[in-house]
């Protein structure tokens, strides 16, 4: 998590481009911010709590050509401007700003503190600075200094750093992302946790890799390797996707631009390469045990493509917590195979879970958002989702693009490519006149109804009961009302207990071989005297309220969750809550 975004170069607004740069990573952690600018020689620096869109960037010295900003989440030491990255080393010439957890900081904090350095936060980040300035004493050489500090870190990191002698950029990582763009017509370089940093200057992108760092003065740049020092040739990627995408336009918050842009986001999500498709299906079917992973909402597509190989395919997958994966490799072998998915693509959790399947000489299939992410890179075949940036940190238009390709994969195991598109396409072309402007009303006003309530369940059954859960997570993420989901026939082996007069309980239902199951279970509950609402293409008696969805068939999961989204971004709203930056939670989840 966090941001991180520099810049060299020939302009003299360093300041400006570098904190305006952090304000488009502010999804990626949001709780204080910093800048570091270099002027006259010395370092600069301005930072608080809070978060960076509030503040006016022209407050940064408007003098300076190489500056460094930070917007945090933070993971050692509380949020006090104090803790807020950057870092300085004791002597004042050297800032750092950090993202990522450096493992063993107590022990070489020890060892600084033995050396006289006196620490002034709580963070890990702050030995970053006081180590290179420990090897400043036998080197002038900046980014010689930066590489021997890196050479003792334990854990992942993508830090950059600056110095009061040298008019350089010294970036490294190793499992955080780092991305350096490079304005080839104007000159300067821009390096930064993400694209949308520095997408308004310029197009033109060069990856880092793990374990590599790189040194820019703003009129060159060299990538090397951090371990070895050899020299790492890199191309330059030109993206393709417009900054106006990332901008959140007529909507109010991103998340609901997000949800909105399902009417398209499906449709290109399915729009892939038919062969590569039939090529993983085929992959699948011969691995010797192929396992899904993924974090939170990525994890409940996960959980729903179970669902789609089994009645679809016929064919059993097994999905893991991305973060309880470890615990899996006994079962696997050269022959087994990973699908990992992650929004970002840069998720630790799926990182450190795709290490353990590469270790056995396993296969990885990723199925990312963000193409030339780490996942992406890392894989062994990528199927891109292509939803746009997603800025909400609550995910809506990635999931369903997720659970889209996963669908189609199932199909194509059957022979049935063309049928599976067909359905994902004719579902996606229902979801225009489904988020009708009357239709998202009345989900606003029962959002009203429901929004002082202390608790809410969600059940389903077969591919709803994973959605079950994922409704659970969108609506604790933005409302922070105490939400659960349940598979419909679990309720009466404990959770029914829960029920009070009112509760209200939202049922998610299809046309399908469960639906007189999940209608039971919802009868058992109102019968307990919860407030019912059904998400069903039917009505039925035991819905006290009744959001109508298309009958998708197969597709239902895909469709029945958008309603809820809708409902959890009203909830956030009437609740006063800003939907789009929930509170201790930050998108991009780039520490374990
Ligand atoms: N571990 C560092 C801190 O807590 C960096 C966290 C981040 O990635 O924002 O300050």
């Amino acid at each position: 998590m966090c941001g991180i975004s520099g810049y060299v170069g020939p302009r003299t607004d360093a300041g400006k481009i570098v904190s305006d740069g952090i304000k488009h990573l502010e999804y990626r952690g949001y709780d204080s911010w910093g800048v570091a600018c270099k002027q006259d020689g010395a370092i600069k620096i301005q930072k608080d709590t809070g978060k960076i869109s509030g503040v006016d960037s022209s407050i940064f010295c408007s003098t300076s050509s190489l500056a460094i900003a930070h917007t945090r989440w933070a993971t050692h030491g509380g949020v006090t401007s104090v803790n807020a990255h950057p870092h300085m080393s004791g002597d004042g010439t050297i800032a750092v700003v950090h993202n990522g957890i450096i493992e063993n900081y107590q022990e070489l904090r020890d060892d600084l503190i033995t050396k006289g350095h006196t620490f002034k936060s709580e963070t890990d980040t702050e030995i970053i600075p006081h180590l290179i300035e420990e090897e400043m004493k036998s080197t002038d050489d900046f980014a010689h200094a930066v590489r021997n500090a890196c050479k003792m870190f334990d854990g992942r990191y993508a830090l950059l750093a600056m110095n009061t002698t040298s008019e350089t950029i010294v970036a490294a990582r190793t499992g955080s992302p780092l991305i350096v763009g490079v304005n080839k017509t104007k000159g300067g370089y821009f390096i930064a946790s993400d694209i949308p940093a520095f997408a308004e200057h310029t197009k033109t992108v060069q990856y880092l890799d793990d374990g590599e760092m790189v040194v820019c003065d703003g009129k060159s740049i060299l990538f090397t390797d951090i371990a070895s020092g050899e020299e790492r040739p890199k191309r330059e990627v030109e993206i393709t996707w417009s900054v106006e995408q990332a901008h959140k336009g007529e909507f109010a918050h991103f998340m609901l631009k997000e949800i909105m842009d399902q009417k398209e986001s499906i449709a290109r999500a399915v729009n892939q390469d038919e062969e590569q498709i039939k090529t993983i299906a085929k992959a699948i079917t011969d691995a010797k045990g192929t396992f899904l992973v993924g974090c939170g909402t990525a994890g409940k597509a996960c959980m729903a493509a179970e669902y789609f190989f089994s009645v679809i395919a016929e064919h059993h997958i097994n999905f893991a917590p991305a973060s309880e994966f470890k615990v899996y490799h006994h079962f696997l072998q050269p022959e087994s195979l990973m699908i990992a998915v992650s929004q970002s693509g840069e998720t630790a959790d799926v990182l450190e879970a795709m290490k353990v399947a590469k270790s056995k000489g396993a296969k990885v299939l990723a199925i990312v958002n963000v193409e030339g992410s780490s996942i992406d890179r890392e894989a062994d075949y990528t199927l891109l989702i292509n939803a746009g940036p997603e800025r909400a940190v609550a995910s809506t238009k990635a999931l369903t693009g997720q659970m889209a390709v996963l669908m189609m994969i199932a199909y194509a195991m059957k022979n049935q490519l063309h049928e599976g598109k067909t359905l994902l396409l004719e579902s996606a072309g229902q979801i225009t006149e489904l988020l009708n402007p009357r239709y998202v009303e009345r989900i606003e006003k029962l959002a009203e109804m429901i929004q002082d309530k202390e608790d809410l369940y969600i059940i389903g059954k077969s591919w709803n009961y994973p959605m079950a859960l994922e409704s659970a997570i969108k609506i604790q993420e933005v409302s922070y009302i105490h939400a659960e989901g349940f598979a419909g026939g679990e309720l009466k082996h404990g959770p029914i207990a829960l029920i009070e007069e009112g509760t209200p309980c939202i049922a998610l239902v299809g046309n399908d071989e469960v639906t007189t199951d999940i209608i039971s279970n919802t009868i058992e509950i109102k019968s307990r005297g919860a407030m019912t609402i059904g998400v069903a293409p039917e009505n039925n008696e035991a819905f006290d309220e009744w959001l109508k969805v298309p009958d998708v068939g197969n597709a239902q999961a895909l469709i029945n969750i958008i309603p809820i989204q809708v409902l959890a971004y009203y909830l956030a709203v009437k609740r006063g809550k800003d939907p789009d930056m929930p509170r201790n939670l930050a998108k991009s989840v780039t520490v374990k």
